[in-house]
């Protein structure tokens, strides 16, 4: 056993949730130290960011980088199964601030560049060192961790912060976790495809979301992260995707997760043509099981932030920003509880997880929405053969969705749930009328930004810097 630490605050895992959390913890003037399990830079899914992240960013001191670094994403396309019926949502033509223009990312670099920061600004950082256990006591908590070498280091913290990411180290100890089965679903991804025709909006720098029918219900992401790359995942309902798995073995694919990933990417009109003639430049990853929460959020000694706390579905791109936010209110709260004590800071704990739950449930609704085959279908939304034009208040449900998978998910939280359950019937529209923000056309095809917006000068620098340090 190596000799004792002690610190303020101890966080489990750097991703962006924990990342965030030391920094701004560190910058509040805390003794932060942050046990990261892998080396990084370490791949990971969820690529695409919200336009709301870009005031976390701003909070962190990191927008100059972010803004230097990565490909700009101005909205949302949703093309249905046919391959031809779409919606292009463009956040700036509601949000009218800088921030209508999000982010997508190499998540391997950008997590390593975030926890960087982390220690930039003062926090310790331990990479390969995994958190094994956790006591906690009336005055905070040991934590017990092994290090690369197999060593094993012991930390008195006076805090500790589960950022543990779909690991959730708490909540397996503590039997909190709860899974949402009617939401399974599994993810087959690969995070690099290249020579991709960026046609349409995949040119201008927009998420592409394209419906999968029937038994399937699931969807493919195409996000463009550079000039000449595109991550492609297929997501699909895990009883389709058992399923597939008999039927695929007993044709013989020894391989049966490629053969399923690439039938999907064949079958679906949109993948087919854009990476007809592309190669994949890393391996395929596996995600599956995803959608649970965990019903203890904090304690006096401890809290939960990020995917370690609920995670649901990646449709809206939502993870990182609720992550990285959570992170944000969250710090504040526990910044009191390190000043003033258990007592005095326990209203501002209520207040503070009431905000992030509401906001998952948000997105929670959105979710369940998005599912529901008799309801929305956002590929059909906007455009003008849709039976939706004839409502009377269309329009203000366009801006109102804008804002919502914008991020808005933490101020309105109420409203936005409100909202989302009155898309099932269409004459409560008009209790919504305060949340216009604006009107401009519905039926945009593009986002009128052009190709350099996205694929600026600074990102095109970048990716030469970043090919000389690979060579
Ligand atoms: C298929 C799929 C697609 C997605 N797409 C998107 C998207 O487009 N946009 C988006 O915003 N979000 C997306 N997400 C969600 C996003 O990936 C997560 O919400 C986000 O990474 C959460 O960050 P986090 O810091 O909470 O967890 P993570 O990023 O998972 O970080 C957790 C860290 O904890 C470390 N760790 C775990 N256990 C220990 C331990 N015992 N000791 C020490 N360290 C430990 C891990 O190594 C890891 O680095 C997607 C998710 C999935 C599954």
């Amino acid at each position: 056993m190596s000799a004792d630490h002690t610190t303020d605050v101890v966080v489990i895992g750097g991703g962006p949730a924990g990342s965030t959390m030391a920094s701004f913890l560190a910058m509040k003037g805390h003794a932060v130290t942050v046990f990261e399990r892998d080396a990084f830079p370490r791949e990971h899914v969820g690529e695409s960011m919200l336009p709301f992240c870009y005031f976390v960013f701003k909070g962190l001191g990191l927008l100059d980088d972010m803004k230097e670094r990565w490909v700009r994403k101005p909205g949302v396309r949703f093309i249905d199964v046919d391959g031809i019926t779409n919606t292009a949502w463009c956040f700036h033509h509601h949000i009218k601030g800088e921030n209508s223009l999000s982010f997508q990312v190499i998540r391997s670099e950008f997590d390593d560049v975030l926890l960087k920061h982390s220690a930039s600004l003062g926090a310790t950082v331990r990479y390969q060192t995994k958190v094994t256990n956790v006591d906690l006591d009336d005055d905070g908590a040991t934590v017990y961790a092994s290090g690369p070498d197999g060593d094993q280091i012991e930390t008195r913290a006076r805090f500790v912060v589960d950022a543990s990411g779909r690991e959730t180290f708490m909540s397996n100890r503590l039997g909190t976790k709860v899974a949402h089965k009617e939401l399974e679903r599994t993810a087959l991804s690969c995070s690099y495809w290249k020579g991709a025709k960026f046609i349409d909006t995949l040119e201008e720098g927009l998420i592409q979301i394209v419906y999968l029918g029937g038994e399937k219900q699931g969807w493919i992401w195409c996000i463009p992260l550079g000039t000449d790359r595109v991550s492609v995942g297929v997501v699909v309902n895990s009883s389709y995707y058992r399923s597939q798995r008999k039927e695929l073995l007993a044709q013989g694919h020894e391989d049966w997760k490629m053969a399923l990933y690439l039938k999907e990417i064949e079958a679906a009109p949109y993948t087919k043509e854009i990476l007809d003639g592309a190669t994949m430049e890393r391996d395929l990853m596996v995600n599956g099981d995803y959608s649970y929460l965990c019903k203890e959020k904090w304690g006096d000694r401890f809290a939960l932030v990020g995917d370690a706390s609920a995670f649901i579905d990646p449709i809206f791109s939502s993870g990182v920003f609720m992550a990285m936010r959570s992170a944000q209110i969250l710090s504040d709260v526990i910044d009191q509880r390190l000043n003033d004590g258990v007592e005095a800071s326990e209203p501002a704990f209520v207040e503070a997880y009431d905000r992030v739950v509401s906001a998952y449930d948000v997105i929670d609704r959105l979710i369940r929405l998005f599912y529901t085959p008799e309801a929305i279908n956002f590929a059909q939304l906007g455009s003008a053969s849709d039976a939706f034009t004839d409502f009377d208040h269309y329009q203000n449900a366009m801006a109102v969705y804008h804002f919502l998978i914008g991020g808005d998910f933490f101020e309105v939280a109420n409203k936005y749930r409100g909202f989302i359950e009155t898309l099932r019937d269409p004459k409560m529209f008009a209790g919504f009328k305060n949340l216009v923000i604006d009107r401009p056309t519905l039926s945009a095809t593009s986002c009128d930004l052009g190709h350099d917006t996205a694929f600026h000068e600074g990102l095109r620098a970048h990716e030469v810097r970043r090919e000389i340090e690979r060579v």
